[in-house]
């Protein structure tokens, strides 16, 4: 069987049953180490057997429900792949977005300092953390998580890419408050969909709810951040967050609840979608607001 046959073959029944037709050609080309322009210059060679295997072996497993990058066992986020697998939440491209935005602050507001300390509080995979280490030299970075299981996934992440991040177990901010770290920096994604909404079946059977769910409105997370927040943070910082887009209100509240008076904004998505959370602790506000 050739390639082109194999491919086609594959897309059709995905078709039939109204599933992602893209696929079998990601499958394909992540299995035989091509990058995906390569893929078309082998459309007409015979595909291998044991290629052959693996192929079915993943197209079982999509079929059966599991997202693509568990199968593939990667995600590429920020241009760097990231090694993935159901202990980790799979990075978002939203998530690339917050990523951007701290760099960009970081130029704004940071631009004299010659270390930044930055933590990122429930890291899973590690993709923000190691990110920004990667991406701005100036800072030292630390980041948390709870499960054990995402930390084995962060560390082997910051292994393979180089990244300099430490990494503790531990629910929310209590390892950076056990620690005495204070950062010029807060960041978290944490989980925010709240427990009884309807979500893909995809996200709900396979992702970890650890990482996922965020009590009943889903800001129970957030505000567990924000009342401990001062003691981890230092006397001028940036905190950034990750948000759902339909929290606005309630995230409003809830910061002006805990940082009364205490500049903030809430940033859209490339979809128009609110997303982002900034908050400006002893940060003069920019000059353009
Ligand atoms: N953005 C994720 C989703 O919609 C949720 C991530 C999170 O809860 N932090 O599936």
């Amino acid at each position: 069987m050739t390639v082109r046959e194999l491919i086609r073959q594959s897309e059709a029944m995905l078709d039939e049953q109204n599933k992602d037709c893209n696929v079998p050609k990601v499958l394909f080309y992540h299995l035989a180490n091509k990058e995906p322009h390569e893929l078309y210059l082998m459309m007409d060679e015979e595909v291998d057997e044991e290629l052959l295997k693996a192929f079915h072996e993943g197209m079982q497993r999509y079929m059966n429900g599991e997202p693509i990058q568990y199968i593939k066992g990667k995600e590429t986020f920020f241009s760097r792949d990231f090694i993935v697998n159901e202990n980790v939440l799979i990075p978002r491209y939203e998530t690339e977005e917050l990523v951007e935005n701290i760099l960009y602050r970081i130029d704004d507001y940071f631009e004299d300092y010659e270390s930044i300390d930055l933590c990122d509080v429930g890291t899973g995979s590690g993709a923000i953390a190691i990110s920004l280490a990667l991406e701005e030299p100036k800072l030292k970075v630390v980041a948390t998580d709870i499960s054990e299981e995402a930390l084995v996934v962060a560390k082997e992440n910051a292994k393979e890419l180089g990244a300099d991040v430490e990494f503790y177990q531990g629910d929310m901010l209590e390892p950076l408050i056990e620690r005495n770290i204070k950062v010029d920096i807060f960041v978290s994604n944490p989980p925010y969909i709240p427990v009884d909404q309807n979500i893909e079946s995809v996200v709900k059977d396979n992702e970890p709810h650890v990482a996922l769910f965020g009590g009943n409105d889903g800001l129970y997370f957030y505000r567990k951040i924000f009342d401990r927040a001062y003691k981890v943070i230092k006397e001028r910082a940036i905190l950034a967050f990750e948000m759902g887009f339909d929290q606005r209100k309630l995230m409003e509240e809830a910061v002006e609840h805990y940082f009364p008076g205490v500049p903030y904004e809430i940033i859209k998505d490339i979809n128009g979608k609110d997303r982002m959370l900034f908050i400006y602790y002893n940060i003069k506000e920019k000059l353009w607001l």
